[in-house]
């Protein structure tokens, strides 16, 4: 080691990290998949500021003795909870490489390694999502910086269009209108938020929260000349469906409107043969958001904004200064609200080269399939009764009245077994299962449709 500052040894602390990540992996199959401690008796064991330095390898110790009994099994097989994903192992080695090799994937001419992995992550997963081949991509930290790049990337062309110069700010231009169906997901209303732009007027939506191509039609002809997003959504968190995009995004290309998809999972639909019509017609958006850390089962810090027209968002995330290298055709910075950042494109990369098309294809299948095994189950569960359409990977159950759900879903939680969430769809209480994690095997299913039962069998109907 060329510097002789006591804290240079890599080797330690990467030696006792590894081992660490090992132990904490294989104990995910049979460690609860609950925290046992909370956060003040953390923070306690993590205790105060050292004043002196401290060992690295000492270092790594302390922090994992003191979180780990805090950390939740959101990597096993058991764990159903938002849309969560776990991690491919290809993708987890690779995220760990991507810290080592600590580029930063801003600029083509300074790290061309890491840009030509993004770079061909990028054409893979346009080819495997069937989306134009030739859209821009920018590699984000998740659907919400996504769905945010991509509303941008709306808004500039919306204005720009209605001949309203960008720099001025959007206080006094064009009065940019935006719709969305009644269910659609918290995270593009913040990107809306984030843009200066109006809260989505909220429009009829069938039993599955897919929004009815009547309401659009009968929203746009109403302001037919307004500047207008609309928000679409691949996967709704309750019900899996996706909006019917071949009836909708015509009739918003008819009204000169941008269409934006939210499918932070639900793309993925279009990975599979068997899946592929439940999102079919996706493809005529103008943008659309998803996550490689759902779905793909890639280490979080990976999401994907792509763009059909490159230069609406080059435009709306560019930045240039003259000390920057900066590359004609285009930098990934250009694509992406940040400056700095890490290679986040290179664990999609393996996990996509680890899985191969049939593997990614496999991976979604299998999903689906664990979904319908828990929907089947549920059906022998005395009073509980599957509410949703099991169409791809979520299952939403109620277990009679509202009450008696919110003591199941406190139940399965307090035994560790399984972890799903209590939501509210349509004015119900529901027990909410996400199947997300590759590793979720039909033992796992079989292991938390008796942890269900029992906590079912615990509260009485
Ligand atoms: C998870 C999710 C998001 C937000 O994605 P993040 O990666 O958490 O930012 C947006 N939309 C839907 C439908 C989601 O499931």
């Amino acid at each position: 080691m060329k510097n002789a500052h006591p804290n240079a040894d890599f080797t330690s602390p990467l030696t006792r990290a590894h081992q660490i990540s090992l132990d904490w992996l294989n104990s995910l199959d049979t460690r609860a998949v609950t925290p046992s401690t909370d956060i003040e008796t953390t923070l306690s064991k993590l205790g105060d500021l050292p004043e002196h330095p401290v060992d690295p390898t000492a270092t790594i110790e302390h922090l994992a003795a003191a979180v780990e009994p805090g950390l939740s099994g959101v990597g096993s097989g058991r764990w159903f909870g938002f849309v969560a994903g776990g991690s491919l192992p290809a993708a987890l080695a690779a995220d760990w490489l991507v810290s080592a090799w600590d580029q930063n994937a801003a600029l083509r001419t300074v790290t061309p390694g890491a840009v030509a992995a993004e770079i061909a992550a990028g054409r893979w997963l346009l080819d495997l999502l069937d989306l134009p081949r030739d859209a821009a991509i920018g590699f984000t930290t998740g659907a919400t910086m996504a769905n945010f790049s991509g509303l941008a990337a709306a808004r500039g062309r919306l204005l720009k269009n209605a001949g309203w110069d960008d720099e001025q700010g959007i206080a006094g231009g064009p009065s940019i209108r935006v719709l969305a169906g009644a269910e659609v997901h918290i995270s593009p209303i913040e990107g809306l938020h984030y843009l200066g732009l109006p809260n989505a007027e909220r429009l009829a939506v069938d039993d599955q929260g897919c929004l009815l191509p009547s309401a659009l039609r009968a929203a746009l002809e109403a302001q037919p000349d307004r500047p207008t997003i609309v928000l679409l959504q691949a996967g709704n968190i309750h019900s899996g469906a996706s909006d019917p995009f071949a009836e909708l995004i015509p009739i918003a290309h008819e009204f000169g409107a941008w269409v934006h998809v939210d499918g932070a999972f639900g793309l993925w639909q279009a990975v599979s043969p068997t899946y592929r019509a439940l999102c079919a017609g996706v493809e005529q958006a103008d943008s659309w958001a998803t996550d490689a850390h759902k779905t793909l089962n890639v280490p979080y810090d990976g999401g994907i904004v792509i763009v059909r027209e490159p230069g609406d968002l080059r435009f709306a995330m560019a930045m240039h200064a003259d000390y920057l290298i900066e590359d004609a055709v285009g930098d990934p910075h250009e694509f992406v609200p940040e400056l700095s950042r890490r290679a986040r494109g290179i664990p999609m990369w393996a996990a996509l080269y680890s899985l191969g098309r049939s593997g990614v294809v496999a991976l979604v299948d299998r999903l689906c399939q664990r979904a319908k095994e828990f929907a089947s189950g549920i059906d022998h569960i005395p009073g509980a009764r599957v509410v949703n359409e099991v169409v791809f990977t979520q299952v939403c159950v109620t277990f009679g009245s509202d009450e008696r759900t919110d003591a199941v879903v406190e139940r399965m939680l307090a035994d560790g077994i399984a972890w799903m969430s209590g939501s509210k769809w349509q004015g119900q209480s529901v027990l909410r299962i996400s199947v997300s994690n590759w590793q979720t095997d039909e033992d796992d299913v079989r292991r938390s449709l008796e942890a269900m039962a029992n906590a079912a069998a615990a509260v009485p109907r």
